[in-house]
């Protein structure tokens, strides 16, 4: 494994569906040979939002569980997954001014409000021919992340693709407007290696996608999606293996929400 490789993107129990202490994190970091390791949980909101994510009384616990680990004297990063959701912008913004954050990360997962695109529970809504539709509206609202200006970098790119389904022809029509974005926006995007463990059985984003993305220079980084220690760095050879076919020669890393450029 590349000595350059962080693993930025890991979850704690308090989004009551991952499992893992920080001790077990830590090690697990060390076992796969990474630099680092950064906590990105999911956002609490304002209110009781879902089931899948810490209420906002518990984000002191979090950073709790962050400062564990940084006591193990591992090189650990504080960040968070925060979902974007037209109209909820500002509470990205209070957030992200309550502590020191390394990183944030914005996710596209809700469609709409109480559809989540990647929860299982909506799975019967991902059909032939729903699908085209279910693209359009996910690939609008992740160019409009990517130009909120609010992130440090974007999560799994094409999500909509977990349980195998995906439109029929040249999928490029959704790549390039958000290969785009990102280059105006100067963003960095990461290769997700979850989608090796999903149905689809493949990193997101897509190979092509990668290929566009390098040849714009868009900066990127390789995470996990952990929600248990034993997936830290998993996946990551082949990760680093296609983005180098890609044309991938740097990953980043962020400290106090600053880009690091490392050569892989
Ligand atoms: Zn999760
Ligand atoms: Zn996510």
């Amino acid at each position: 494994m590349s000595i350059a490789l962080t693993d930025y993107h890991v979850h704690t129990p308090l989004c009551r569906h991952a499992e893992g202490t920080a001790k077990e994190f830590v090690e697990a970091a060390k076992r796969a040979g990474l630099a680092e390791i950064g906590f990105a949980d999911h956002n609490p909101m304002p209110e009781h939002f879902d089931d899948w994510r810490m209420d906002y009384a518990e984000l002191p616990r979090y950073f709790e569980f962050v400062e564990e680990a940084r006591s193990l004297g591992f090189p650990v990063r504080l960040g968070l997954e925060c979902d974007f959701i037209l109209g909820r912008e500002g509470w990205i913004e209070q957030l992200s001014g309550m502590v020191e954050w390394d990183y944030l990360i914005g996710s596209v997962h809700y469609l709409e409000s109480g559809w989540d695109v990647d929860n299982p529970k909506h799975l019967f809504r991902l059909t032939d021919d729903s699908i085209e539709s279910v693209w359009d509206r996910y690939w609008r609202l992740f160019g409009q992340c990517v130009r909120s200006g609010l992130f440090d970098f974007v999560a799994h790119p094409d999500l909509p693709k977990k349980f195998g389904h995906r439109p029929k022809g040249d999928l490029r029509r959704y790549y390039e407007p958000a290969v785009e974005a990102l280059q105006e926006a100067n963003l960095a995007f990461e290769i997700n290696t979850a989608g090796l463990r999903k149905p689809v059985q493949e990193l997101y984003p897509a190979q092509t996608f990668l290929e566009l993305a390098a040849q714009a220079s868009v900066p990127v980084i390789i995470n996990s999606d952990s929600h248990a220690p034993g997936e830290i760095g998993a996946g990551f050879e082949t990760a680093l293996m296609q983005a180098r076919n890609a044309g991938y020669r740097q990953v980043c890393r962020w400290c106090g929400r600053q880009r690091i450029v490392v050569n892989l």
